[in-house]
């Protein structure tokens, strides 16, 4: 057969993963001129997007219009969205290896990283990756339930995602009106008794994860005090060093944390309460498995032989009272069924997006990957573009090349009709902007951007409407 990648046998790529990986690569895939490529994107969700939809805070709503640009991709007409179509349920890897020539899994990280300190698993202990994406609207984890009736919560973990929780469970119902947050979930928050959050830094704020902007917002919440003790906004020595030479936002984040420091509460409603150079060490619960406390040790900062600096346990502890704990420090890959998989760096190996046999450390012909799964859970949905730009290159370079899968049905039609047989609620990409338009019509009746459809038997009822 000859070489994909001509009108009369375009070069067939399934992207297994909607979210901004996928869609990035598929946009520098619609770049290519010397080439001609046709890609089919999978989601297991019938809604694309992924943590654009369904991790991005919802009181960020402007962050989300990054989907303006990933719409644009999908109206290429050489694009098609599978949504509702899970790898290893539907479609195999063997399966895809007969359709394609080459694929790309981009499918982020969906689970989160435990503690790993007594106490865990008590009830009203929660990764703060399914609170995530339970106030988002996730299928998944829309029937969670987390405890609001309980005063005093802490986040563990100072990244951007743990700002977001400690963010949202702050926010007045009026702030939350202005999102697309999920209405059961806006209905929980608007009943919650919550009234004081924490959120815990191991280090000290110059190693805080979370970015200027995020920590500035946390000072602007209409109802709450952002706290910050003055002992712990100081910097030690060690860190007071690094600021020379520190990136300005970096210098930009630690006079944030120190501002907010010198203020006092006003007396507005909940407090929120930014606390550094603590760990837990135990989660304490009731009778009835109920987390009830938290053992905090306090921590001083040591330079490791590389030189970055790291916590190291005092004598000095403490307890907080809190009755809901998230766990927010880090994000985790999950293995896909038949794709090799690095367990404890929880990513596909790979080389420049060239996955590799993990035995033999050799590029397996045409499987690659992007994002998340491919580098791990950091960055903003921006690192992803030349993430998946990195990859793509190296599969242009194979197609180029001839290393290609020499798939049996290598066809449009061919890849639908599988599709079709296998999972026929398949949901395409018109199917989608139906569902758009009707969550868009729902939140303008109500005064909210938009109210989202969190069943996927709701959303495949109203596309059959
Ligand atoms: P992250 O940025 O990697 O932060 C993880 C936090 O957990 C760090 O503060 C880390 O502290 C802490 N941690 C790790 N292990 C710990 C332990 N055993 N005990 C206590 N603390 C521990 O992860 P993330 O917040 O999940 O965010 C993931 C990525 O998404 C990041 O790149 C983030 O910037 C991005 N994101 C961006 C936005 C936005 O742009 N608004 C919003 C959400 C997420 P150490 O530093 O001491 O390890």
């Amino acid at each position: 057969m000859s070489q994909p990648g001509t009108v009369a046998q375009p070069l067939r790529v399934a992207i297994v993963g909607a979210g901004p990986a996928g869609f990035y690569a598929a946009e520098r895939l619609f770049k290519e001129t010397e080439l001609v490529v046709e890609v089919d994107m999978y989601d297991r969700l019938p809604t694309p997007f992924g943590l654009v939809r369904n991790g991005v805070a919802p009181d960020h709503q402007k962050i989300k219009s990054v989907t303006a640009a990933f719409d644009r991709i999908a109206g290429n007409p050489s694009f098609r969205f599978f949504g509702n179509v899970e790898l290893g349920r539907h479609v195999t890897v063997d399966d895809l290896k007969g359709y394609y020539h080459q694929i790309l899994y981009s499918t982020g990280a969906q689970t989160d990283r435990p503690l790993g300190i007594p106490g865990d698993e008590l009830i009203g202990s929660h990764p703060a990756t399914e609170f995530v994406a339970w106030y988002n609207g996730h299928p998944d984890y829309r029937d969670h339930q987390f405890d609001l009736s309980q005063e005093r919560v802490a986040v563990v973990g100072v990244g951007n995602v743990a700002v977001d929780v400690a963010r949202i469970l702050c926010r007045t119902p009026d702030e939350l009106m202005k999102t697309d947050i999920a209405d059961y979930a806006f209905e929980a928050l608007r009943n919650s008794r919550v009234k004081e959050v924490y959120i815990l830094g191991r280090r000290g704020p110059a190693q805080a994860a979370f970015t200027a902007p995020e920590a500035k917002e946390l000072g602007e919440l209409a109802d709450c005090d952002a706290i910050v003790p003055p002992d712990e906004a100081e910097l030690d020595p060690l860190s007071q060093a690094t600021m020379t030479g520190a990136d300005r936002a970096d210098v930009r984040k630690v006079e944030i944390i120190q501002e907010l420091s010198r203020r006092r509460p006003v007396g507005k409603s909940k407090r929120l309460v930014l606390r550094f150079l603590v760990s837990p060490v135990e989660l304490i619960g009731d009778e009835s498995g109920r987390v009830r406390q938290m053992k905090l040790v306090h921590n001083e900062l040591y330079a490791t032989d590389a030189g970055s600096l790291r916590p190291r346990a005092t004598d000095r502890a403490e307890m907080l009272d809190v009755g809901l704990v998230f766990r927010s420090i880090g994000y985790n890959g999950v293995p896909l069924p038949g794709v090799p998989f690095h367990e404890s760096w929880g990513v596909i190996p790979n080389d420049g997006g060239r996955v590799l046999e993990p035995a033999t450390k050799e590029p397996l012909l045409g499987q690659y990957t992007a994002g998340w799964i491919k580098r791990g859970p950091t960055g903003v949905i921006g690192t992803n573009k030349p993430d998946a730009a990195e990859t793509v290159e190296n599969m242009l370079a194979d197609a180029r090349a001839g290393r290609t899968l020499t798939p049996a049905h290598a066809s449009a039609g061919a890849a639908l009709a599988l599709v079709k047989e296998r999972q026929p609620c398949v949901v395409s990409y018109a199917d989608w902007q139906r569902l758009d338009a009707l969550e868009l019509s729902r939140g303008k009746e109500q005064g909210r951007p938009r109210i989202k459809f969190t069943r996927v038997d709701d959303m495949l009822a109203a596309l059959r409407e």
